[in-house]
């Protein structure tokens, strides 16, 4: 067999370990699996591409990629050992960032080293895809390096609104497509920079047009135009598993941004197009009213008396790292005979499941932890909800306010319970950066602190409560 085939016999099995590793991927029970077979695919992967080109390469050249690959990997294992949960989806982006950056480079790469054997449509050919990788390549790059500064709070997550900026992006896409057309026609330096220029800004722009509260659909966007980049590069570089793995990339990404898009009730084509998260500054300077606040003990008291209690926890519970005093505040109430159970909305967190995650991890059981659509229907029953460190995810001004930025998007009914306790540190506004009205309802009480202490001191609460009952058993026994 030569290296040649034996290269491709090993791209076939690494694109079928990949595949299985999306497969894996989708469920929480066999996700495990599904990153062990895409580092195994990764590892075919790598071994073949070196074997293929150190027929063609010196022994410096291989040196080279041995020093690039350890250092990647090294960078990448230390990274993904220190990030925090809560850190997860800006290093995602800046991941998806390099992958842009690379795409553009192995398209510049292919207007400088044009293989001298093309002629003719081939050669047309080889100019569209060299067009075509830097365009999305670019696009990707900046796209992420925004949506990280976004996500690391770097930059206020609020979307910018230029004048036209809708005329802008479409005015990019016609100035990409009248540009390709020229460069397959007579390539040139010129027209390569100019489209690299109008990538790069397309791509700030369509992110930092985004709200907040949209950014997780922006994520799963950007991983998919990071896998297109790539298919584009496969397609330069005549590497099969390129582009395969891109395609896989570029079309799961694309089908996670649908589904996202349908949990948020948002147009899979606006987000495409950057155009959703528009302002609506007039509701947030809209007069809210008084709060009213709670401490500790009384919520413990409150909590005692109820039958039901429902838990919604969102990126503040993993910023005070507060799931397992909650996870022992709810066995607590179970003892006590009172009903409780989690409502869980899709977007909660900084990342896909994040809740899910840290609930699992303090061992709260499985059955008593709802999907959004679970739930909803139940808050108008429920004598108590504790919101911990959730904001947007539970503003009323999504369903009541058609002019708010998060106006649509859909949110768990909390309001409707007979009283609402709002765990947070102080009255500011939750990711989208908009002012929520729940907190001024009249069955709406704030308790101010880290999440994490306040809890303690509810469980506190709840032994102080308990402690006449067991005193009196003491002294009647
Ligand atoms: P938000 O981000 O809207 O609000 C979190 C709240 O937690 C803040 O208001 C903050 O208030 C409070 N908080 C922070 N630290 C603490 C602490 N130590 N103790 C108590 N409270 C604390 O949270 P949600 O989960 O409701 O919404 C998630 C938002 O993030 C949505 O807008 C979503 O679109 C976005 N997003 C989600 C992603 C995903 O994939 N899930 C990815 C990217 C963005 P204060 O400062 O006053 O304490």
């Amino acid at each position: 067999m030569t290296t040649d085939t034996a290269a491709q016999a090993a791209y076939v099995v690494a694109a079928l370990l990949f595949i299985l590793s999306l497969a894996g991927l989708s469920q929480h029970k066999t996700s495990r699996s599904g990153v062990v077979w895409g580092i195994a695919g990764m590892v075919v992967a790598l071994a073949a591409t070196v074997g293929l080109a150190s027929r063609s390469i010196t022994a410096t050249g291989l040196v080279l990629i041995a020093v690039a690959t350890a250092a990647g990997a090294g960078i990448g294992l230390w990274r993904a050992r220190v990030v925090e949960m809560t850190g997860m989806p800006e290093l995602i982006a800046i991941m998806h960032s390099l992958v842009g950056l690379a795409a553009a480079f192995v398209g510049w790469n292919g207007y400088l080293d044009v293989d001298a054997e093309l002629s003719g449509s081939l050669l047309a050919i080889h100019h569209a895809e060299v067009f075509i990788g830097v365009f999305i390549g670019a696009v990707t790059f900046t796209g992420s390096v925004v949506a990280y500064l976004k996500l690391s709070a770097r930059i206020n997550s609020r979307p910018l609104t230029l004048p036209g900026k809708h005329v802008l992006n479409i005015g990019a896409l016609v100035a990409f497509v009248g540009l390709t057309a020229a460069f397959v026609v007579r390539p040139g330096m010129g027209l390569l920079i100019a489209v690299t220029v109008i990538a790069l800004a397309l791509g700030a722009h369509l992110v930092a047009s985004i709200g907040g509260g949209d950014m997780p659909v922006v994520v799963s966007m950007l991983n998919s135009y990071s896998g297109w980049a790539a298919a584009a590069s496969g397609f330069l570089l005549a590497n099969n598993l390129l582009i395969v793995t891109g395609a896989l990339v570029g079309s799961s990404g694309a089908y996670l941004s649908y589904i996202m898009c349908k949990a948020m009730n948002r147009s899979f084509i606006s987000v495409i197009a950057g155009g959703f998260g528009t302002p609506a500054a007039a509701a947030d300077e809209d007069e809210q009213g008084e709060h009213r606040e709670i401490n500790a003990e009384e919520t413990a008291e409150l909590l005692g008396n109820a039958t039901s209690v429902i838990i919604t926890p969102g990126y503040g519970m993993a910023v005070a790292q507060a799931q397992y005093p909650v996870a022992e505040l709810a066995r607590k109430l179970r003892e006590r005979g009172v009903e409780v159970r989690f409502g869980i909305h899709p977007v909660a967190g900084r990342l896909p499941g994040h809740m899910n995650v840290l609930l699992a991890e303090a061992n709260v059981p499985y059955d008593i932890v709802l999907e959004m659509d679970e739930i909803n229907d139940d808050f108008a029953a429920t004598s108590v909800v504790l919101v911990i460190g959730a904001n947007d995810t539970v503003n009323p001004a999504a369903t009541d306010n058609p002019s708010s930025p998060i106006a649509g998007m859909p949110v768990l009914h909390v309001w409707e319970a007979a009283n609402v306790i709002v765990f947070k540190r102080s009255m500011a506004a939750g990711y989208a950066g908009v002012q929520n009205p729940l907190f001024f309802r009249e069955n709406t009480q704030m308790l101010f602190g880290d999440a994490k202490q306040r809890v303690e001191d509810i469980l506190r609460g709840l032994d102080a409560l308990d402690a006449p009952v067991r005193e009196m058993a003491g002294t009647s026994r």
